[in-house]
Parts: C-alpha cells; sequence; structure tokens
C-alpha cells in the first residue's frame, strides 16, 4: 500500500486526512460558490429582475387597456404601489400618473425628461416597447425606464414605467459580512464533522488491525469488532469466521498429533514386543511362533492403512489428486468391496447383508469410489451395535440415479456432531472412550472424493438407534 507519512505521524492516505482535506474541499468550493454568486452577480439579477417584474407590469396594464376595461387606473395604481415604480399612461390628451413610492404627488413633470428621451428612441426605432438605462445626473440615482405604445401604434397613446434601482452596494457589504461568519461556522462544522466521521470510520479498522495482529501471534481466542457500519462488520464476522476455522484446525492437529502418536505407539509396542517373544521364548515353537508372527503382521497392516489414509487425505486436501475417470458399475464395484468384510459373518459373528439393484452404470474413477464404500462399510462394522448388525444397500432413483446406502444400529451421532464428522481428524464425542481404532481421516477421505465426482452425500442418524451414511451419482448411459 502506498502511504505517505512523515515524521509527525501525519498520513496523507489515512481515511482521517482524505476525509479531512475532502470536507473541508466541500466548504471552500460551497463558500466560494456562495459569494462569487452574492457579490458579482447580485447587481445584474437585481436589475434583470427588475427589468421582468416592469414587463410583466406593462404586459398586465396593456391587456386591461386593450379589453377596455374600467379598472384600468385602479390596476396602474396598486401596480405602482406594489412594485414601488412611477407608471404614466398618455391616452389621447390625457396623462394619467401614479407613484406608489415616493409620498410626493406625482405630476406630468416628473421623469419628464427620461420619459422624453425613451419616447424619442421608440418612435425612432420603430419597436413596440423599450427599455432602457438612465443615470440622474446630480443624483446619480439609477432607473429603468420602460416606454412602450399603449393599444394601436397609431392611436399614439404610451404607456411608461420608471422603475428606480436603489444602489445594492450596502446590501453587499451586509452579507459580505454574514458570509464571513457563515463561512467560518461552515469551515467549523466540516471540520468536527470530517474528524467525527473519520474517528468512526477507523476506530473499528483500527480494532480489527490490532485483534488481527494477536490472531497472527496465535490468539485464536480474539473477537473481532465491526463498529457497527455494514462492510466492517462484515470484515469482522469473515475474521471473526477465520479465526474460528484456524482454532479448529489447531484443535484438531493437536488431538491428531494424539490420536496418531496413540495409534502408531500401541502397535509399534504390540510389534516390538510380539518379535521379542519370538526371539526369547517362541522362536523354537513352530505354532507360537506363527501365532505371534500373525500379530506383528496384523499391527504392520494397521500401522501401514494408517500412514496411508494421512497420505491420501493430505493429497485429497492439497488437490494433488488427478480422477480416473471411466464408467462403470457401482453395483458391481460395491458387491466387490462388500465381499472382503461380508466373510466376517461367517468368522466373527457379523449380520452384514447386501441388497442390490439391477447394475448401474456410473462415471468416475473406481478405485477412489471402492475407497469411498469401502471406508463407509469399514466404519459401519467399527461402530455397529452389539447386534453387529449392517446393511449395503444398493438402489436406483429412476433411471437418473443410483443411491449407495450403509445402515448399522450403533451408537449413532448427537446432532450437533453430525455436521463435523465429515472434517479431517474429527472423531465423535460418543466415540472417543471407545477402543476403537480411528484417525478421524476415513471421512475426510470420503467427502473429498465424492465432492470431486459431485457426487450428493449425507448421514442420516439417531443416537442410540444406529447411522446410515450414504451418497448419490447420475446413472449414465452404458
Ligand atoms: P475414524 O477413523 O475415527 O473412524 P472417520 O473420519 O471415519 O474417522 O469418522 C469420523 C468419526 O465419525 C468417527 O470417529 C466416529 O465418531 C464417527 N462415525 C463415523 N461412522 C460412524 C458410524 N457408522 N456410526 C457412528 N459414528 C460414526
Amino acid at each position: 500500500m502506498n502511504t505517505k507519512r512523515n515524521r509527525s505521524g501525519f498520513d496523507l492516505y489515512s481515511i482521517r486526512t482524505v476525509t479531512i482535506l475532502s470536507f473541508l474541499w466541500f466548504a471552500a468550493f460551497l463558500i466560494v460558490t456562495i459569494w462569487s454568486l452574492q457579490t458579482f452577480f447580485i447587481n445584474n439579477y437585481y436589475e434583470d429582475m427588475k427589468a421582468r417584474e416592469t414587463q410583466n407590469s406593462a404586459m398586465m396594464l396593456q391587456t386591461t387597456y386593450e379589453s377596455g376595461n374600467t379598472n384600468l387606473a385602479n390596476l396602474a395604481l396598486s401596480i405602482s404601489v406594489d412594485t414601488g415604480t412611477f407608471v404614466r399612461m398618455d391616452i389621447g390628451e390625457e396623462i394619467y400618473v401614479f407613484d406608489g413610492g415616493t409620498i410626493v404627488e406625482p405630476s406630468e413633470a416628473t421623469y419628464s425628461y427620461e420619459i422624453g428621451k425613451a419616447r424619442e428612441k421608440l418612435v425612432a426605432s420603430g419597436q413596440k416597447s423599450l427599455s432602457l438605462m438612465a443615470n440622474d445626473s446630480k443624483t446619480k440615482a439609477r432607473r429603468l425606464v420602460y416606454v412602450s405604445y399603449l393599444g394601436k401604434r397609431r392611436y399614439g397613446n404610451f404607456l411608461y414605467i420608471v422603475a428606480p434601482l436603489y444602489p445594492v452596494q450596502s446590501t453587499i457589504s451586509i452579507l459580505r459580512q454574514q458570509l464571513t461568519y457563515i463561512s467560518a461556522i461552515a469551515f467549523i462544522i466540516a471540520l468536527l464533522l470530517a474528524r467525527l466521521i473519520s474517528s468512526r470510520l477507523t476506530n473499528p479498522i483500527k480494532g480489527i488491525t490490532e485483534s488481527a495482529i494477536k490472531l497472527g501471534q496465535g490468539k485464536y481466542n480474539v473477537k473481532f469488532n465491526g463498529g457497527g457500519f455494514t462492510e466492517t462488520n462484515e470484515l469482522a464476522r469473515t475474521l471473526n469466521t477465520a479465526s474460528y476455522e484456524m482454532q479448529k484446525t489447531e484443535h484438531y492437529q493437536r488431538d491428531l498429533i494424539a490420536n496418531v502418536s496413540h495409534d502408531l505407539k500401541t502397535p509399534l509396542t504390540m510389534i516390538k514386543s510380539y518379535a521379542e517373544m519370538i526371539n526369547d521364548i517362541s522362536g523354537d515353537i513352530p505354532e507360537k511362533r506363527a501365532q505371534h508372527l500373525n500379530v506383528i503382521i496384523t499391527e504392520a497392516d494397521r500401522l501401514n492403512k494408517l500412514v496411508n489414509d494421512m497420505l491420501a487425505a493430505s493429497r485429497l486436501q492439497s488437490n494433488q489428486v488427478e480422477l480416473n475417470k471411466e464408467k462403470f458399475d457401482i453395483v458391481e464395484a460395491a458387491l466387490e468391496v462388500a465381499e472382503t468384510y461380508l466373510v466376517l459373518n461367517d468368522t466373527d459373528g457379523y449380520f452384514i447383508n447386501f441388497t442390490r439393484c439391477k447394475p448401474a452404470y456410473v462415471y468416475g474413477d473406481k478405485e477412489k469410489m471402492k475407497q469411498v464404500m469401502s471406508n463407509l462399510i469399514s466404519n459401519a462394522v467399527k461402530y455397529c451395535g452389539e447386534d453387529k448388525f449392517v446393511n449395503i444397500e444398493l438402489t436406483r432413483i429412476g433411471n437418473k440415479k443410483v443411491r449407495f446406502d450403509v445402515f448399522d444400529h450403533g451408537e449413532g451421532i448427537a446432532a450437533d456432531e453430525l455436521a463435523h464428522v465429515w472434517e479431517r481428524y474429527y472423531r465423535a464425542s460418543a466415540n472417543h472412550n471407545r477402543a476403537i481404532e480411528g484417525t478421524g481421516l476415513g471421512l475426510s477421505i470420503v467427502r473429498s472424493i465424492l465432492a470431486l465426482h459431485n457426487a450428493n452425500y449425507g448421514v442420516d442418524s439417531k443416537v442410540g438407534q444406529g447411522s446410515d451414511f450414504w451418497f448419490e451419482m447420475d446413472i449414465v448411459k452404458k
């Protein structure tokens, strides 16, 4: 990130500086705009406004006159009073004057010089009406003189309106003074607001940074606080989840080291002690020796399986596995797997059933799918109840899907643990105390493989009643 921070700690790119500068820019822009509008344009604006007002008055008088309305005089008087203008109408021989702006009785002589000039100009120009600015030579007062024909030109009737233009200088200086105050207040408010907003924005970010530093130091129990903004709240939520996941992984890994070292230790101790026994005692007694060698082989196999599981899980996790996809009959594959377990019915008093449907071809990695089924069946065998009952079942769902289920009547899995059994190194609490070997890797391998096949999978389980681990795959044409 690009930050410029000088020795005093001022950072040009910090949220605080940027917010304060933006607010000050905005305040300055507003103030400059208002100042220039007020001081430079107020004069023009005032004169334009007067000209428009005068024209409107003239139009009203014109229409009233043309419609022959007898209210003309009243209207002229009220316009003159309302707008503070001098109104004169020359109709035939008659001259009517009104001046609402002064208390002096108006007369024909009032503004007669300006009126005369304006009329001359109008007649010379051939226009219907015109306005001009006149400066009083003595008082320097400015006025707007409007003249137009009243009714048709050939009757020679005239309407004059003279609007005095008051000097706006005094108004401008009042405004300037007020604007100075307003500007100062605006700057102060902008500064305060910017500081308030920036500190409200930066405080949660600072808090999150501090917590993240702690997390980096391995303190997984830190809590991230969002500070009330949607974005920062979301960031805090994400980081809380991340720290929870990290905590969980660490927890599982600690468990794994404990489990694995225990699981490795037991067969190693057995191997060592049986080897010693052969060495010391049974070496010359073929029957005993064979028995002891058998134990060594079984334990070595167990070690082998454990190491393989760990390798498989870590390869799958790091996406190093390539699938060898082909079309194969999943029912046949399931039977091949089940057969290695069905022998337990005869040797160990299990009741393992295999219920099949008609062949169902799927597209996937046959060996990996066999590993999935083997892991699920071996779990059912490991965790089945006293009745040693396990049911492996394949069913077709229409012509679209095939479903693999393995049921047992074991302890089952508590509802709050169901989602976790698929996680790496997770071993459900109900099975912890039992002397059942396991690494907590089997189901995580199953999950990774099924995910690579885009298969649906799940587990339905009730504590005390048993479990049903299942997956479904799309049937393809043979
Ligand atoms: P493990 O090597 O411990 O069996 P798995 O990943 O295969 O590891 O299973 C994770 C956990 O899920 C097991 O420790 C066990 O608690 C639970 N589990 C798996 N299958 C079953 C089942 N059929 N019945 C009850 N619990 C099961």
